[in-house]
């Protein structure tokens, strides 16, 4: 059998305490202990948990049961604490977004590269069971060829009121859950290269950092993929909604309630003009019962501890990441064309 990998985690917050909880049930890691810079964060440790609470950062990386750092501080200090780690010899697990800006990235990547240490980072909405389905369908080619999709976040409440609403600590809504939205936008279209990104950002409750987005990215064949995320919207759109020539797919949300809707007689899509409002449309008329059908959504397996699975894989040297530096170095392109797409009020033209 092999041995457990040590894991500790810097930055104790809500997610470094998700990243624990998990660890100490996995069996190929070994819960050893965590270090937060205001140390009441640590007041109730370890409770029913177990480990250390280490009293310094250089504590933490100084021991050698630690071999796997889980990094989970604000966005503004991934790149330090994650550089840290690296120098002392440990793999890095970084949460998203993995850094502020692309140079952040390149020097987290070098600091990887002369440790010769696994350095990756947390896109666990990889393993969404709703952008899973959405990719199945695509890949599938289950409604002909797709010509649109729309991914949304909504919520209604602002950005929460922690350094997420701040802008030196990498706050804003792109950085957040665009960071999420985009990775899925760049992964599920694959081979496809980005041609072309419009923003426009939203500042309705923070002027300090965005709290919301809309982004248009146009793919090399022709596909547009609109990502939104909406923090003042009180009536919330269907989380997915995709286009094909043969029919539609939407996904209402996290639970996967949604259907597809396929054509099944092209030719037969003459209609009776419609009231429509103050006037009359045959282009609109509803669609009748005999000349579409409806399907529910595939099922697919979706496992996030596939996760840290392929971590310890690549630690073991039995496996490459999931996550690469490659897709985080295109992912963080993206974000950077979003905020100049959106700043400049321009269309933005790449090959990504
Ligand atoms: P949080 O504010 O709850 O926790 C952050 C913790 O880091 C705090 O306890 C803070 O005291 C500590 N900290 C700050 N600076 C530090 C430093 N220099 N050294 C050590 N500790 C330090 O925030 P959170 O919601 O847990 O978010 C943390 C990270 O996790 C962010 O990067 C966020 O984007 C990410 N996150 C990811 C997901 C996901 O689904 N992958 C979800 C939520 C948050």
């Amino acid at each position: 059998m092999k041995a457990a990998i040590g894991c500790a985690v810097i930055g104790y917050g809500g997610m470094g305490s998700w990243h624990a909880q998990r660890i100490a049930k996995h069996s190929d890691l070994k819960w050893v202990g965590a270090y937060d810079i205001r140390p009441e964060r640590l007041q109730d440790f370890p409770g029913t948990l177990g480990g250390q609470a280490f009293a310094s950062r250089e504590a933490l990386l100084d021991d050698p049961g630690v071999e796997l750092v889980v990094v989970a501080t604000p966005n503004d200090v991934h790149k330090e604490v994650a550089i840290a780690a690296l120098q002392a010899g440990k793999h890095v697990i970084c949460e998203k977004p993995v850094a502020m800006d692309s140079a952040e990235l390149e020097a987290m990547i070098a600091a990887a590269r002369r440790a010769g240490r696994i350095f990756t980072v947390h896109q666990n909405r990889r393993w969404d069971g709703d952008y899973l389905r959405m990719k199945h369908i695509l890949d599938a080619n289950t409604l002909g060829p797709v010509f649109a999709i729309e991914s949304r976040v909504h919520g209604s409440r602002g950005i929460p009121g922690d350094w997420r609403n701040q802008k030196v600590h990498g706050g804003g809504m792109v950085l957040d859950w665009g960071i999420h939205i985009l990775d899925q936008a760049l992964m599920m279209t694959l081979p496809r290269q980005v041609v072309s990104v419009q923003a426009q950002l939203t500042n309705v409750t923070n002027t300090d950092c965005d709290d919301g987005f809309r982004a248009i990215l146009t793919f090399d064949d022709g596909l547009t993929f609109l990502a939104e995320v909406g923090t003042s919207n009180f009536i919330v759109l269907p989380r997915w909604y995709m286009l094909g020539e043969n029919g539609s797919a939407v996904i209402q949300d996290w639970t996967c309630k949604g259907e597809i809707v396929m054509v099944s007689d092209w030719e037969n899509r003459d209609a009776v003009p419609i009231q429509a409002g103050a006037g009359l449309t045959k282009t609109m008329a509803p669609r009748t019962d005999e000349t579409i059908q409806k399907f529910p959504l595939p099922e697919v397996k979706a496992d996030w501890s596939e996760y840290y699975t392929n971590v310890v894989a690549a630690i073991r040297g039995e496996a490459a990441p999931l996550v690469t530096h490659d897709q985080q170095r295109r992912l963080m392109r993206l974000v950077e064309a979003v905020f100049d797409a959106g700043r400049r009020n321009e269309v933005v033209k790449l090959r990504l």
